[in-house]
């Protein structure tokens, strides 16, 4: 069962069995990855009550409204501007901090420029040196200022957590901005 977020103005909340008007939510850009929401607000915190337990509390006892699509459960209010908004903040900063304690170590990265062969250093190690490639044995010059730019060496799940991690707060203050309520919902299946 995978928790989907999102939100939309007041007025327009009804009760199931009816849809919640689709053309009006509003709903963070995530990761096409099985678990990735549910693992990013593992740990994370709103109003010194763990997310998830909230969470869980407000599907099984909060009120009921309608589904965001077919195959989506019932939704609840999970946050609602003004009265949670600070806590809202806090955690969308906490979300944040989450995915830079746990981005790990960076890399930068350089291609060889007669095959092509990709060669990446840890940021803490790239010294300026030439090497010759592994492939095909021309010169590449590993020159900090000239690499193709960083990137994660983290492994691509944990990788898609943090993207996760991120949408989830910009669309939290996204949605506070607007003064829209947030709401939750979990996938039939
Ligand atoms: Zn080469």
């Amino acid at each position: 069962m995978a928790t989907r977020f999102f939100s939309l103005p007041s007025h327009l909340l009804v009760p199931p069995p009816r849809l919640l008007p689709a053309d009006r939510i509003f709903a963070p850009e995530l990761p096409a990855v099985v678990g990735a929401v549910d693992r990013a607000i593992t740990g994370a915190e709103f109003r010194d009550q763990r997310l998830l337990d909230r969470l869980e509390h407000l599907l099984a006892d909060g009120t009921r409204y309608a589904a965001p699509s077919a195959d989506g459960g019932p939704s609840v209010i999970f946050a609602q501007p003004p009265d949670d908004l600070p806590a809202l903040l806090r955690t969308a900063d906490q979300l944040e901090s989450m995915a830079v304690d746990t981005e790990g170590e960076r890399a930068l990265v350089w291609k060889c420029d007669s095959c092509g062969t990709r060669y990446a250093v840890p940021v803490a190690l790239a010294r300026d040196v030439a090497i010759h490639c592994e492939r095909c044995g021309n010169p590449v010059q590993l020159i900090r200022t000239r690499s193709l730019g960083e990137q994660s060496l983290m492994d691509p799940h944990l990788s898609a957590v943090n993207v996760a991690r991120r949408a989830l707060a910009a669309f939290f203050r996204e949605s506070m901005a607007r003064g829209w309520p947030v709401l939750a919902s979990r996938n039939r299946s």
